[in-house]
């Protein structure tokens, strides 16, 4: 049955995916974004498509449709933007979930959260499980975006308990892929534009430091599996590659995958930087069957494909 869909960021990097996938799968799909860190070029092969609309709006502010499902993405995602103006931040993941679940709750339509392992902070348990209530420094230059993350994911439960509102929460790990703004500012991106351009690859710290990679349209199945749970699910539940690497390794491997002449260069690292992550996803694989199916190996080369063709 067609449904009529919110996606809330739907110019981003994400949420230009979703759109294009939800629209394959024949539903109506309203995409509103102010355009902070999405562009319209990432969404202007869906315009033509007449089940496709575009709403400039800023969710801040309340906006009012009617529609069946809600997905909240918007919301800077790199530290870089995200720390920009960091009261916008906090308010766009906080007022913003106020005004997607208020509208959820009037027009009783489901909405899910893009939340972020940036919830467990620099996590003092490894690898991360839902079950961990996290390590966040309240004041420090992270905490715009962990915090507003972290108000909005009990913003949503107590919309579910008070409310009733049929809510579902995913915490998404690192995720790339094409149609990463050059500028985004994030560490796959940057280490593939550097090696293109033969500029210096920036390690920030020793790069002992380990993140864990999924590719885009693994991370946007498992939103869709999400939304389409019973109502008695909502999550939070882990959406990552339980495969872990260091920063290190993974400049070496972009150094090696496009031929580059950069060299390697340590920058200081940021503060609150975490030092490790990597998500169990044990619920993830038992709730939604679902498992990330795309390689670090092939999601790179289908990535560098795409900003070489930039
Ligand atoms: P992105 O910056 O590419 O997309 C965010 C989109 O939200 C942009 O189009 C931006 O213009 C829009 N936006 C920002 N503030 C807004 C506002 N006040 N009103 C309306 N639109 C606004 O980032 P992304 O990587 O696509 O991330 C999308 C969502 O997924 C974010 O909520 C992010 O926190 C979450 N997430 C992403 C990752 C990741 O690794 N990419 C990991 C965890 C969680
Ligand atoms: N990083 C880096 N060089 C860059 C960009 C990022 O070494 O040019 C590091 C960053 O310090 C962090 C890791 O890579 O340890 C992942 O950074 P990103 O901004 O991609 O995501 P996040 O820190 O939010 O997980």
């Amino acid at each position: 049955m067609k449904k009529k869909i919110l996606v809330t960021g739907g110019a981003g990097f994400l949420g230009s995916h979703l759109c294009e996938k939800l629209l394959e799968k024949g539903n109506e799909v309203i995409c509103l974004d102010n355009y902070f860190t999405g562009q319209k070029a990432n969404i202007v092969h869906l315009i033509n498509n007449p089940y496709f609309e575009v709403v400039r709006h800023d969710i801040t502010m309340p906006y009012f449709i009617e529609v069946d499902e809600i997905y909240n993405l918007a919301c800077p995602a790199s530290p870089v933007h995200y720390q920009i103006n960091p009261i916008k931040t906090m308010k766009t993941s906080v007022m913003g979930a106020i005004n997607m679940l208020g509208l959820a709750k009037r027009i009783k339509a489901k909405v899910l959260q893009a939340s972020t392992s940036e919830v467990y902070g620099d996590p003092e348990v490894h690898p991360q499980k839902e079950s961990y209530h996290g390590n966040v420094n309240p004041i420090g230059d992270r905490a715009c975006y962990d915090e507003g993350k972290r108000a909005a994911e009990t913003l949503f439960t107590s919309y579910q308990r008070q409310n009733n509102v049929s809510i579902k929460i995913l915490r998404i790990f690192n995720t790339y892929g094409p149609r990463m703004m050059p500028n985004d500012g994030r560490v796959v991106s940057n280490f593939i534009i550097q090696a293109l351009n033969n500029q210096p690859i920036t390690i920030y710290g020793n790069g002992t430091q380990t993140r864990s990679f999924s590719y885009v349209d693994d991370i946007v199945d498992a939103m869709i599996r999400m939304m389409e749970t019973e109502d008695n699910l909502s999550g939070p539940i882990n959406i990552g590659n339980p495969e872990e690497f260091r920063i290190i390794d993974l400049a070496n491997t972009v150094l090696k995958k496009t031929e580059s002449n950069s060299e390697i260069i340590f920058k200081p690292l940021p503060s609150d930087d975490p030092m490790q992550r990597k998500p169990d996803i044990t619920l993830a694989r038992e709730l939604l069957n679902w498992q990330p199916t795309v390689s670090l190996d092939s999601g790179l080369d289908r990535t560098i494909h795409y900003f070489r063709n930039l």
